[in-house]
């Protein structure tokens, strides 16, 4: 996957669109601009693509899969943060631990004591959050109810904590997206933290009202995906 330097340009612009837009959704809540980041999702694409996020200012880097982000991420300096927003699998912890400072998807105990081990074996500190689902059909995130005392295991074993990470419904009703991130909000203030991370390319205005600090943002930035193969998983 070769960036030319128009596409380069292309996801600069849209990034500066974005911002733009994303600030004047913040203000019309009521909300100051400055206390939502973007993290920009680039699974799928290729390291110049993360290169140029960069280059816009972007801060925030999100990647879903375990060898995609280490073949990628080793191309790209290593400046601002990076998060792990995909499934955890116990064999991969390792090394997203020594890749990523913040893993965004935990939603058991055991990949909680997993990090753990891993980030004191390799001295390298890395927060986590809570991934909630309030949505029977999402395959991954603990439930609502279920929740808070995850996070409380999670910080008696050790780990910092840092918030909560929801995914919306796969749904057009927007009444229902909202809610969902409402009840997200709710968990969050419960939990505490930093970080509320709600919020993607199809739903990140309902992310905003509802409180959003983090919004995850591919496809709006860097357009389709390329789908990829259960090979590279
Ligand atoms: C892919 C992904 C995103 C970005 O989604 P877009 O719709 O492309 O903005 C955000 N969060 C998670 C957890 C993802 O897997």
């Amino acid at each position: 996957m070769i960036v030319s330097a128009e596409e380069t340009e292309g996801i600069i612009a849209r990034i500066v669109a974005l911002r733009r837009e994303i600030a004047d959704v913040a203000r019309s809540v009521g909300r100051d601009p400055a206390t939502i980041r973007l993290c920009a999702v680039t699974k799928g694409h290729s390291a110049a693509a993360v290169r140029a996020a960069l280059q816009a200012g972007v801060e925030d880097i999100g990647e879903s899969y375990a060898q995609e982000a280490h073949e990628k991420l080793a191309d790209v300096p290593v400046v601002g943060r990076r998060h792990f927003i995909g499934h955890l699998q116990r064999n991969k912890i390792r090394g997203l631990v020594a890749l990523f400072d913040t893993i965004q998807s935990v939603d058991r105990v055991e990949v909680g004591r997993a990090i753990l081990q891993a980030s004191r074996e390799s001295g390298r500190s890395v927060s986590v959050l809570v991934q909630v689902t309030s949505s029977p059909t999402e395959r991954f995130g603990v439930g609502v109810d279920r929740a808070p005392m995850l996070a409380e295991e999670l910080r008696t074993m050790g780990l910092h904590v840092d918030g909560v990470m929801a995914i919306g419904p796969l749904t057009q009703d927007r009444g229902e997206i909202r809610r969902s991130f409402e009840e997200a909000a709710r968990l969050f203030s419960h939990i505490g933290g930093t970080t509320l991370s709600i919020g993607m390319s199809g739903d990140w205005r309902e992310a905003i009202a509802a409180g959003s600090t983090m919004l995850r943002i591919g496809t709006a930035i860097f357009g389709t995906r390329v789908k990829r193969s259960a090979a590279v998983e």
